[in-house]
């Protein structure tokens, strides 16, 4: 008789990583309190394990973290190098699991299951890949071994930094006994308030109610919820393919013409494809508009830009620009917008050609570290149009 192998997901998080890399990069900020965050007026991206003894913490404001810890080293964020340390922890995970999927910039899952079968072989495993990272970068990253995916990324986030976290199979009714429903990835405030008024308190405290009970109260997260309970996460480990391009679009409830509604709606749709662009670490030369009519027909109109962009004022002002060449005076039932043509093309800058403005890329890492935080809802750009 033979039985399925058991499976093994690790997640990996690197450890402090933006700090990480600049104090890798620059032996001065070592040792030292290091926050990674833009200007006055921003938020805190990443801050070193250094700074997090004062109380530091990322999406805080700086000038919060001034306030607790002013003799930090304060840098600007560099994503474009970030992405490139990225991709070589990448390509060392690769050559550990033919089923590796990032996450983030500094996160990803590798699926173990029929590589290894004993607890202590996997544990030797994910040490060794550490091990590897760490001579491949120079950076420090945190392990977690489970049979699930939600169960990896808890363990992954229990002994940082530099730790590896091996949750075995027959440890995992106990944990979940343990585990406080706020560390179940997706349980944020609102389903925090939820369940704490049902005195739920622990994972397993949620099997207390049925799962039509939990359907009922917060629909598919419910029962998402129930499963988590139980250590069922279905999601498999899928490896990243690259999508061709990024894009958003809004089909309205009554059609419209009004300049100042679809520019509205393009610089949300320019938000939210910036913020996919920028947390992959991508950038795209060609912006694309979309208008169907009233009449249900359909156009698109695309323009390539001379340097690839992942800014939101860039993609909003230049579909906003193909919008007003239409000179349209139909009445639009959608708009969408879209960013194609991947990668950096090397080329020389010409005269009429304007670098990323530093500022706003600034201003983008700071509203995407809020969102992450806190939801996407949590923050919309204040703007005139
Ligand atoms: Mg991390």
């Amino acid at each position: 008789m033979t039985t399925a192998p058991l499976p093994w997901i690790l997640h990996l998080d690197m450890d402090a990583f933006y700090a990480s890399v600049e104090q890798r990069d620059e032996p001065r900020y070592r040792g030292r309190p290091v926050i990674i965050g833009g200007g006055d007026r921003g938020v805190v991206a990443t801050c070193s394990y250094e700074a997090r003894k004062f109380g530091v913490r990322s999406a805080m404001p700086i000038s919060e973290a001034r306030r607790l810890c002013p003799q930090a080293i304060y840098v600007m964020p560099r994503m474009a190098h970030y992405q490139e340390v990225s991709q070589t922890v990448m390509q060392v995970l690769h050559s550990y699991s033919p089923l590796v999927e990032q996450a983030s910039i500094d996160e990803a899952y590798l699926d173990f299951t029929g590589l290894e079968l004993v607890e202590s072989d996997v544990r030797a495993r994910a040490q060794r890949l550490q091990a590897e990272v760490k001579e491949a970068t120079g950076l420090s990253c945190s392990l977690g071994l489970a049979p699930v995916k939600f169960l990896a990324k808890i363990a992954s986030d229990m002994h940082k930094p530099a730790g590896v976290t091996v949750l075995a199979h027959h440890a995992v009714p106990a944990f979940l006994a343990r585990l406080p429903v706020g560390k179940i990835p997706g349980v944020g405030k609102q389903t925090g308030l939820v369940l704490e008024t049902l005195s739920v308190h622990y994972a397993a405290d949620i099997l207390r109610y049925p799962r039509e009970f939990w359907e009922r109260k917060l629909g598919k997260a419910g029962l998402a919820l129930y499963e988590r309970a139980q250590g069922i996460d279905p999601r498999p480990v899928t490896p990243y393919t690259e999508p061709k391009s990024e894009s958003a679009e809004n089909t309205f409830d009554a059609d419209t013409s009004d300049p100042a509604v679809l520019a509205r709606w393009l610089f949300a749709q320019a938000e939210r494809v910036g913020a996919r662009l920028r947390k992959g670490g991508r950038k795209g030369r060609t912006i694309t508009l979309k208008m169907k009519f009233s009449d249900f027909t359909q156009i698109t109109r695309s323009r390539t830009l001379p340097t690839a962009t992942n800014t939101t004022r860039v993609i909003y002002e230049t579909a906003l620009a193909l919008l007003h060449e239409q000179k349209n005076t139909q009445r639009l039932r959608l708009i969408g917008l879209g960013v194609s043509q991947f990668g950096e093309v090397p080329r020389q800058l010409g005269f009429f050609d304007t670098p990323e403005d530093p500022r706003e890329a600034k201003l983008d890492a700071t509203l995407d570290a809020l969102r992450e935080k806190f939801g996407p809802a949590a923050i919309v750009r204040g703007r005139i149009l």
